[in-house]
């Protein structure tokens, strides 16, 4: 018996071997399963020799759902929560539904498989202490240049959603925005038998994609290495020390703005060091 709660539960992205032996057990348990797509999901359950009831939760009706999952729950039932692939919520629906779910007193009960960005940082060899996930770019090229702009100074790796139809000009528009330099690792297919992760200088693997179709088909993660740190050792101890004292007083862009103006340094080369030097001794 499980004890009466929404369990959010993680699907494969591809290879159903990825599916825990929990999230089988789990689906087959509850009164009611909430899925992105009853027929996606009906086929998973299939699978798995799941008759469990479905109904559909998604971007469009997941208000309405709340109130038939909280009604089971309060009579002491189970649901559970999948979305098409991978795990609910991320860059799939689910939250509204989770939030109100808590708020309305339930408990909420992760049972965590497989996430598309994970599996790709986990194989791409780019650095994964620290990184940033961005989910989908706009699909218009000027919103996505504007999003990408934002985050050229970001020094933490970014990770990204791709579709098919947009890959090659996503990672265009990065080679303008980061420079063709910047070291991009793509993960397409992962778990499927088009498995491909690749990593190299943005100008060498648009010119590789471009020359095999097969390559921009399917699924995709991209990660972008993280610009690099602007470096304390450009700017002498003097104008370090003299921003150090000013981020301790005031916030880090007026403390950067001052000590610009004292030292003659960028203000942006020292806006990024300070916020370094903050994360640093945090
Ligand atoms: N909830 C999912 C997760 O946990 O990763 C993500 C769902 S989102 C709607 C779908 C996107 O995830 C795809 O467009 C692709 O960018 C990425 N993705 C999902 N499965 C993938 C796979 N097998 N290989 C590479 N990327 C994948």
């Amino acid at each position: 018996m499980l004890e009466p709660a929404l369990y959010v539960v993680a699907t494969p992205i591809g290879n159903l071997e990825d599916m825990t032996p929990r999230a089988v057990e789990t689906l087959r348990s509850v009164a009611l399963i909430a899925a992105e797509d009853t027929r996606h999901t009906a086929r998973l359950l299939g699978h798995f020799n799941i008759d469990t009831r479905l109904i559909s939760v998604h971007e469009h009706n997941e208000r309405q759902r709340i109130d038939t999952i909280v009604h089971q729950l309060a009579s002491g039932a189970s649901v559970a929560l999948v979305s098409d692939a991978g795990t609910p919520l991320i860059s799939d629906p689910g939250y509204v539904v989770v939030k109100e779910i808590l708020q309305a007193g339930y408990r909420v009960v992760p049972v965590p498989g497989c996430v598309a960005f994970v599996a790709a940082l986990s194989a791409a060899g780019l650095p994964t202490d620290r990184f940033v996930f961005e989910g989908f770019l706009s699909s218009k090229s000027g919103a996505r240049q504007q999003q990408l702009k934002s985050l050229a100074q970001e020094s933490r790796t970014l990770v990204f959603y791709e579709s098919p139809h947009r890959i090659l000009a996503s990672l265009q528009d990065m080679a303008m925005v980061f420079g063709a330099d910047r070291t991009v690792a793509i993960a397409r297919e992962l778990t499927k038998t088009y498995e491909t992760i690749k990593s190299a200088p943005l100008s060498e693997l648009i010119v590789w994609m471009q020359a095999d179709s097969n390559q921009q088909r399917g699924e995709f993660v991209v990660l972008v290495q993280g610009a690099p740190k602007a470096s304390g050792d450009e700017v002498n101890p003097q104008a370090l020390s003299i921003l150090d004292i000013l981020c301790t007083e005031l916030p880090v862009s007026q403390a950067a703005a001052l000590a610009a103006k004292i030292t003659g340094i960028k203000k942006k080369q020292l806006y990024q060091l300070a916020l370094e030097r903050q994360s640093a001794n945090e």
